[in-house]
């Protein structure tokens, strides 16, 4: 599960604790803890990479 400080790619992810979405629009964007103080997000569906294990 990303955290807040990583760089987990580009693509748009939700806040585990609110919900809140955030979006990365480059690689080398790092995510921003959330306005909830919640530091855990999960990648939002869409297309699978191929070859994802999850
Ligand atoms: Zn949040």
């Amino acid at each position: 599960m990303p955290k807040a400080g990583e760089k987990p790619g580009k693509g748009k992810y939700i806040c585990a604790e609110c919900g809140a979405e955030q979006e990365l629009k480059k690689e080398s964007q790092a995510l921003a803890a959330c306005a909830c103080e919640g530091t855990e997000f999960r990648k939002k569906g869409g297309k699978r990479p191929v070859g994802a294990k999850k």
